[in-house]
């Protein structure tokens, strides 16, 4: 198999595009493609600087990477979730990462932010760890954007996370989170801009970039991921992408067109009008969800009734 551009011997397959690429003209096409989406989405905007959230596997290290070359503005924010080993391996490689690079990176522990590791938290709340996981993360990256001066947060979600996150919300009709998948959400009501330039690349294509930049990554998926159907959905969609490629990028792009006509701005999906009493982070009630996580951790007397009457149980379909 030789590359379509140059003829060189090829190092991946892109059977959507009907195309195959060397190293450094799939290097060229992935580049192109996240220029395309942070042009077409109106990403960033001049002087903006992006909070990026690393997790240390693929896609966050890769965006990283990406973002420094088309010389933006990047912070990296980590969160060690104190998940046992995976978490010291997720944050010794992203560690590792930055230093090598000279980026900058800002580590916090959900330990010390709530008094307990992820998996504390999901058995004495009795909550699922991911709903913990998104909830906890949701606050802090806000609040790490506020603090260090970042006007917008990227995460590296690609093409197979999107449509399978798409396909799990339509199989549901999970109206909320619909209208939110939008790969660029505005800044409104104290919660930042949020961003996915990687929405128009695959799996395979990011494991590939990684590989041929010499990332090291962590490869061993979160221990604590019970979302086996989101697995399932992806398999589903490349059985299907086998038999008819190029149908993941229409199903998930022929949406995003649509999107705005399915959901105009309604009062019913307004942003946060008010701010936390405890922690002053936008919030739609009293208190936020954060807070109220941290009280029923190390409750407060005068606040534990408001705390967990109003608790709102929510399971996030994101990372
Ligand atoms: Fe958090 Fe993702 Fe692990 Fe769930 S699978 S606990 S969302 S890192
Ligand atoms: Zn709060």
């Amino acid at each position: 198999m030789n590359c379509r551009v140059c003829k060189k011997k090829a190092v991946i397959a892109i059977p959507r595009h009907n195309t195959a690429f060397c190293a450094d003209c799939f290097d060229k096409y992935l580049m192109d493609q996240v220029r395309k989406t942070i042009k077409e989405f109106r990403m960033f905007e001049p002087g903006d600087r992006i909070l990026l959230a690393v997790s240390g596997g693929k896609d966050s290290l890769a965006l990283w990477e990406i973002l420094k070359r088309l010389e933006l503005d990047v912070l990296g924010y980590h969160l060690d979730l104190g998940i046992s080993e995976y978490s010291k391996e997720s944050t010794e490689k992203t560690r590792a990462f930055a230093e090598k690079r000279g980026y900058p990176l800002i580590i916090e522990e959900i330990e010390s932010e709530t008094g307990a590791t992820l998996p504390v938290i999901a058995e004495s709340t009795k909550r699922p760890p991911c709903s913990a996981c998104g909830l906890s993360k949701r606050h802090l990256f806000n609040r790490a954007a506020r603090q260090h001066g970042c006007q917008v947060l990227a995460t590296g979600h690609n093409l197979d996370d999107e449509a399978s996150r798409l396909l799990g919300n339509i199989l549901h009709w999970q109206d909320g989170y619909l209208e939110k998948q939008s790969p660029s959400l505005p800044a409104e009501g104290g919660l930042i801009r949020k961003v996915k330039p990687l929405n128009r690349l695959t799996e395979k294509e990011m494991a590939t970039y990684a590989y041929l930049k010499g990332i090291d990554y962590v490869i061993r998926e979160c221990p604590m991921s019970a979302d086996a159907k989101q697995i399932f959905y992806k398999k589903v969609l490349n059985d299907i992408e086998k038999e008819s490629p190029g149908t993941k990028q229409f199903f998930y792009f022929g949406f995003l067109e649509r999107l705005e006509k399915m959901f105009p701005p309604s009062s019913e999906n307004a942003p946060p009008a008010g701010s936390c009493k405890v922690c002053q982070e936008p919030c739609y009630t009293d208190i936020c969800s954060f807070c109220r996580l941290r009280m029923k951790l190390s409750p407060f007397p005068e606040t534990q009734e408001t705390a967990e009457s109003s608790i709102n149980f929510i399971t996030p379909n994101t990372h």
